[in-house]
């Protein structure tokens, strides 16, 4: 275990890479759940960003890990991140260099996943020498 005010320098050092490379976090209410997004994916079936209405991923890639398709993880500022996990997406992309901070999954490596459209950071990829999927941020899309 590592001692806290470590975890904290280790988890700006994430943040400034974040702020470098100027990914979008829309926050607002008003951007999320939107109707015209609601109606996309129930339409065709298919996730979406709540953000710009990029299709993101299709149900049937909804996965489970350590038996779970979702997981509730806080980093060491409170933030709290409901994520699902995903075997494979559309158009989100990994956006930063692999790293081993913060192993929410263990023996995992990750990357920043990011909107190939808006640029929004949706969630993290994952992977291990024999495994990879993606874990989004449930907030940040639609469902159908
Ligand atoms: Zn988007």
């Amino acid at each position: 275990m590592q001692p806290f005010h470590l975890l904290i320098e280790r988890e700006f050092d994430v943040y400034k890479e974040m702020m470098d490379m100027k990914i979008i976090c829309k926050q607002s209410p008003d951007n999320l759940y939107a109707e015209e997004a609601k109606k996309l994916s129930k339409d065709k079936e298919i996730i979406v960003c709540a953000f710009c209405h990029n299709h993101i991923a299709d149900p049937s890639k909804q996965i489970a890990i350590h038996q779970s398709f979702r997981h509730i993880f806080a980093n060491p500022h409170g933030y709290v991140f409901e994520i699902g996990c995903f075997s494979d997406v559309i158009n989100c992309c990994p956006a930063s260099t692999l790293s081993n901070e913060f192993p929410w999954f263990i023996g995992y490596s990750w990357q920043i996943g990011i909107c190939t459209r808006c640029s929004t950071h949706l969630g993290w990829y994952f992977s291990s020498e024999s495994n990879s999927f993606w874990g989004l941020i449930l907030e940040k899309l639609v469902f159908p």
